[in-house]
């Protein structure tokens, strides 16, 4: 018997991801929907969820990260070979792009939870002998290329995918997109459904969608326009070839462009944002769906640094599996956080030592700052007034840590990569190190040993966001925009605080309210009130532990969409 077939009578929901965060050692993803993508498929381990996942196998990966002398971002190629991490099934399945038969062949990687339950994640590979020498690359490049190959890849994973599920002997009954990256595979669906009847044969009614809303869930994952994948219908004829009739495309999909947010909006029976404000904006955007919001969680057995796993293992023993029990995380005693604490923050200060050669004060506060390097992250602000910065250093001895990749057409986030090196050159006399190729291990060290995790934001543009979810686990301190996830997690001066913004606010005034806020209230509690600050630790581990995880993210998705 294949290893496959032994999930077949089990597995009965797919879940489709352009990238997903597995293992370090596999470049299968870019950022913050990779690693989600990651954490749920731990949890549906955990859980025993009958699942499978799909993704592309991304050979050269997404981009590895170096910085030159002038602080500019060189973007290389990151690859790894899925030789040696997954195992090879023997099956193949085409799809026709521009007009030639591309073949695809899957890999299988099986993530295991520590239990023992098993869960298949499906990676579909191009490099074969048999396609053509440019179709051999199409999976090659995470998000690499221009709009037709992202298109090439899109049709990869949607068509290729339920192809691919369906060649290996799955009987699947939810599909799960995730971001419109997949909505093709909605398509695809909607194409062998039958036709509503007509009168005039001559005339065929357009498909009936009802089937394939009852078998697609839509998550959207970004609330910023350019975020939603358009291709020009001119470039989807000649890579597709006729799908379904134009008009019939136009009405599921928008009369311009094709839209994929829009396609999967309307093919799909259960539709969500990663947060509260998150499924508003998108109401907002797509007027007339229902949108609704399941938050964000992350997996807390990866993303708890060893020091506080032991801890929370010695008095709350479930704490993996049913992560709600951190609640009590309030009655660790003051002196063992502390502790644990120290040794995240020595594991961290080690990583900026290798990198920079500069010894940070293990006694005096460090920020840190990971995000996407891109406009509206706005991962400048903090660097808007070099004064203040210098002033807040000379004060409370205030030390930073950065990191973040630019995506490799995206010029401005290239930009405020250099800017943020310019600015650690002016400020010399304050300690400060940008860390290269942020990846889910410079995550985990990072995350877990600040004192303090900043996220500056434009409102409304953070769909969720994760790595303060990470933070408050290891008890990190958030200090953020009220967006996203935080805006459900914020006790201020309790679980952390919000930098008071008015929407209208300019980026200087948000800039002067952060600040405000380090001077006034948050870097003097660091210095003169240990014992108030341990407690913070303890409430932000205790409230936001319990619900921001990705355990209780998954039991909402079974309960509140895929068993519908
Ligand atoms: C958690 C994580 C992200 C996402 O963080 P956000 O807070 O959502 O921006 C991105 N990249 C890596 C490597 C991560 O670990």
């Amino acid at each position: 018997m294949s290893v496959i077939e032994s999930y077949l009578p089990s597995t009965r929901i797919a879940y489709f991801s352009m990238e997903i965060a597995l293992r370090p050692e596999m470049h299968t993803y870019a950022g913050g929907l990779g690693i989600l993508a990651g954490d749920v498929a731990h949890s549906a381990a955990d859980l025993e969820l009958p699942m499978v996942f799909v993704t592309l196998a991304s050979r050269d990966g997404y981009l590895r990260q170096t910085i030159d002398g002038e602080g500019r971002q060189i973007d290389w190629p990151d690859p790894w070979e899925p030789e040696q991490w997954t195992a090879q099934v023997p099956a193949m399945v085409a799809v026709t792009l521009e007009g030639r038969d591309v073949w695809i062949r899957p890999w299988l990687y099986e993530l295991a939870s520590p239990l023992g339950y098993k869960v298949p994640v499906i990676l579909l590979d191009t490099r074969l002998d048999q396609n053509a020498t440019q179709d051999r690359t199409v999976t090659d490049r995470l998000y690499g290329g221009g709009e037709c190959d992202r298109l090439r890849q899109e049709a990869v994973l949607g068509i290729g995918g339920e192809r691919m599920l369906r060649a290996l002997g799955f009987s699947i009954e939810t599909y799960h997109l995730n971001e419109g990256h997949a909505a093709l595979l909605a398509l695809n669906l909607l194409r062998r459904h039958a036709r509503a009847p007509s009168d005039n044969p001559l005339e065929p009614r357009p498909h009936n969608t009802d089937p394939v809303r009852r078998q697609c869930i839509f998550t959207t994952h970004t609330p910023v326009e350019a975020g939603h994948d358009r291709f020009a219908y001119e470039d989807v004829a000649r890579v597709l070839g006729d799908v379904v009739a134009l008009d019939e495309l136009k009405s599921l999909a928008g009369e311009d462009r094709l839209n994929m947010t829009r396609l999967a909006l309307n093919l799909s029976g259960y539709v969500n944002g990663v947060a509260r404000r998150h499924a508003e904006t998108t109401r907002r955007m797509f007027p007339g769906y229902r949108v609704r919001a399941i938050t964000n969680g992350v997996h807390v057995e990866h993303w708890t640094h060893p020091a506080f796993a032991r801890l929370f293992q010695s008095i709350l023993p479930h704490w993996c599996h049913e992560p709600e029990v951190l609640s009590r995380a309030d009655q660790l005693d003051d002196g063992n956080v502390w502790d644990a604490h120290r040794e995240a923050k020595r594991d961290l200060l080690e990583i900026v030592k290798g990198q920079s050669g500069i010894d940070f004060d293990p006694e005096a506060p460090v920020i840190g700052f990971a995000r996407r390097m891109t406009g509206y992250k706005r991962p400048n602000l903090l660097f808007m007034d070099l004064e203040r910065v210098r002033r807040l250093h000379r004060e409370f001895a205030l030390q930073i840590v950065v990191a973040g990749k630019a995506h490799p057409r995206d010029e401005g986030g290239k930009a405020l990569i250099q800017q943020i090196h310019g600015h650690i050159d002016d400020l010399r006399d304050v300690p400060i190190v940008f860390l290269p190729n942020y990846d889910m291990e410079i995550a985990r060290t990072l995350t877990a040993g600040s004192d303090i995790w900043l996220n500056t934001p434009l409102p409304s543009l953070e769909a969720s966001g994760t790595s303060g979810m990470k933070a408050a686990l290891n008890g990190v301190l958030n200090l953020s925009i009220l967006d996203g996830w935080w805006l459900e997690a914020c006790e201020e001066g309790i679980t952390g605080w919000s930098i008071d913004h008015r929407p209208e606010g300019t980026r200087e005034d948000h800039a002067r309210a952060l600040y405000e806020k380090l001077e006034a209230v948050v870097l003097p509690l660091y210095a003169q009130d240990r014992s108030r600050w341990i407690w913070m630790m303890k409430q932000t581990i205790s409230k936001i532990g319990p619900i921001f995880n990705s355990q209780h993210m998954m039991r909402r998705y079974a309960s509140e969409a895929y068993l519908r």
